[in-house]
């Protein structure tokens, strides 16, 4: 038998809190120092090894639907291997899905954006009910009497994976249903029909061509009622006991995610309650999506971090041509620059989150045009992380027993669902249209002008801003990519480390950024920007 040699240690047990620099450093500045020893143990718990394995073997044995029982009759029921369920409990006992509204105060969201910042980086799978529960709540209580219905279901810590009404259970889940076959982004296609049948009860007709964890209790939906596109609390079962009319029609072969079951599904007369005013579905569903849009960040962010763990840790350990890859120039290089964007990545995410917490007008502004431009970009990068960290660890990257090749079939998905790219683009020039002041409070957010390298570039930004041609759609990817390296390069000279700040400005406020990793100018600090990111065992 050859021997082992060179092959680095398995990155556990670590702790996904205690060993990250940058999320502890967020976690604080934004508001959530008392969450600190609860986001520990959660980090403990995720970084066991027998917890990281349940995210392998819930993407390895997937979700099964069944349509029929043996006689025939409906079941649409999905199974799902027991590591989900584990999986799952884990983040609703952390109270990812729920906790800000729950028990609010100031740094709630920033609190569970950091729990739920962990969990992704374990399995992004169980990430899409958590995150569409927590999305649920503003949308529901447009309808106080079902969210107060619904809400103490929703707010406990308990997972009761039962298929039950959920008046018989001791806690509830949300997902939402928008999509449909001939149009995800223009809503207003929609085609599914509510017909009213009296005390604000509607009959649903049609389908959706998307909806995800459909073993959830409820959904939100769209449907035509008689005044228009209208929101609408979908349940599984009826008030009278029985199955609601919603047939899971199959369930989707995705790329990644494929812990999580996303169907097809038909609605034969499903019963169905208003949620808000009849004929304004869009904004009040679209409530649900800012959250669910602040997860994608959060989400992505995750991946990042956990490719970039990964990848650091390797190098920390794996030796080539005599000496340790981390200590080899360009593979420092490669890693620093990974980590630079892992580390923009976070500090926005976690900051936007704050705005979440807060109600003034800035963060009203933040919510609303921030949230679309940094869903755009910090997804849109993490695909290009997440290949070239896997590459960091060479062949064995590649292989499925490493947790590489799932990162990186996940880091697509935030970028299309919730909005694709383009949708988000658009969304921040309307938002910055028509949103008072949106000028004034990000010239604040970005310093003031105060730091000499960002004043160009902010001047630059503003003069495109304040042209005539803003609106002109094809060039929205470019300023809303300005507008978040902006933020992100304020966020960095305001509060981390001046290395990593140099080295942000010098890479990525030149235009030149993105491309590809491993292109830091000379006279950067390379290693302490490589350390900063490695994991501390
Ligand atoms: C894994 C997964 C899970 C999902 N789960 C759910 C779910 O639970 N519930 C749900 O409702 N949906 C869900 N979706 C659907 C998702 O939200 C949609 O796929 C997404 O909104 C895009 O809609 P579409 O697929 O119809 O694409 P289209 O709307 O056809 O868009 C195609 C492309 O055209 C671009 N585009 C559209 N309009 C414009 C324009 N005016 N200018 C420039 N470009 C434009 C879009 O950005 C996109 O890149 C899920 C999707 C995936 C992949």
């Amino acid at each position: 038998m050859f021997e082992v040699q060179n092959q680095p240690p398995p990155l556990e047990p670590y702790n996904l809190f205690s060993s990250d620099n940058v999320l502890r450093e967020a976690v604080r500045r934004e508001g959530a120092r008392w969450a600190e020893a609860a986001l520990a143990a959660f980090g403990a718990t995720l970084g066991k090894p027998e917890t990281i394995q349940l995210g392998f073997d819930a993407n390895k044995f997937t979700p099964q639907l069944r349509t029929l029982d043996r006689y025939g009759h409906r079941l649409d029921e999905v199974e799902f291997h027991p590591a989900w369920h584990e999986l799952l409990g884990i983040a609703l006992t952390a109270g990812l899905h729920s906790s800000p509204w729950a028990d609010p105060k100031p740094g709630a969201h920033v609190a569970r954006a950091a729990g739920a910042f962990m969990l992704g980086q374990v399995e992004s799978g169980v990430y899409c009910p958590v995150a569409m529960t927590y999305g649920s709540v503003p949308t529901l209580r447009h309808a106080p009497a079902i969210a107060k219905d619904w809400q103490p279901r929703i707010f406990s810590r308990d997972y009761d994976r039962r298929f039950l009404p959920a008046h018989l259970k001791t806690a509830a889940l949300v997902g939402m249903g928008m999509t449909e076959n001939q149009g995800g982004s223009d809503l207003r296609a929609n085609t599914t029909r509510a017909e009213p049948s009296g005390g604000g009860v509607f009959r649903l007709h049609g389908h959706k061509w998307f909806m995800s964890a459909p073993m959830c209790d409820a959904f939100l939906v769209l449907a035509q009622s008689p005044k228009g596109l209208s929101c609408f609390l979908m349940p599984r079962w009826t008030p009278e006991g029985e199955r609601n009319t919603i047939q899971i029609v199959r369930l989707k072969d995705k790329l990644g995610n494929r812990s999580n079951a996303s169907s097809e599904v038909e609605f034969h007369g499903a019963y169905a309650q208003l949620v808000g005013e009849e004929g304004r579905g869009i904004p009040t569903i679209i409530e649900m999506g800012n959250y669910t849009r602040l997860d994608c960040c959060i989400g992505s962010s995750g991946l990042m971090r956990q490719a970039v763990v990964q990848a650091v840790h390797h190098a920390r350990h794996r030796r080539a041509f005599q000496k340790k890859l981390i200590d080899q120039p360009l593979m420092t290089n490669v890693l620093a620059d990974l980590a630079l964007e892992s580390e923009a990545a976070t500090v926005l995410t976690m900051r936007l989150a704050r705005a979440y917490d807060e109600n003034d007008e800035a963060a009203q502004v933040i919510r609303r045009v921030v949230t679309p431009a940094a869903k755009f970009w910090i997804c849109k990068r993490t695909p290009f992380v997440t290949y070239e960290a896997m590459e960091v660890l060479g062949g064995s990257g590649y292989i499925e027993e490493c947790v590489m090749p799932r990162l990186y079939r996940e880091a697509p998905v935030n970028s299309i669902w919730e909005g694709s790219g383009n949708i988000m683009c658009l969304d921040v020039l309307r938002a910055m249209e028509r949103t008072p002041n949106a000028a004034d409070v990000l010239h604040r957010e970005l310093g003031d002008g105060k730091d000499a390298r960002l004043k160009v570039f902010v001047d630059r930004l503003n003069r495109r801003f304040a042209a005539r041609d803003r609106n002109d759609e094809s060039q929205a990817r470019l300023l809303v990519r300005e507008l978040v390296l902006a933020l992100q390069a304020a966020l960095l000279i305001s509060h981390a480390p001046t290395t990593i700040a140099d080295a942000f400005c010098a890479s990525r406020l030149n235009g030149e950024g993105g491309s590809a990793f491993g292109l830091l100018p000379r006279g950067i600090d390379l290693r302490s920007i490589a350390d900063r990111a490695a994991p501390a065992n």
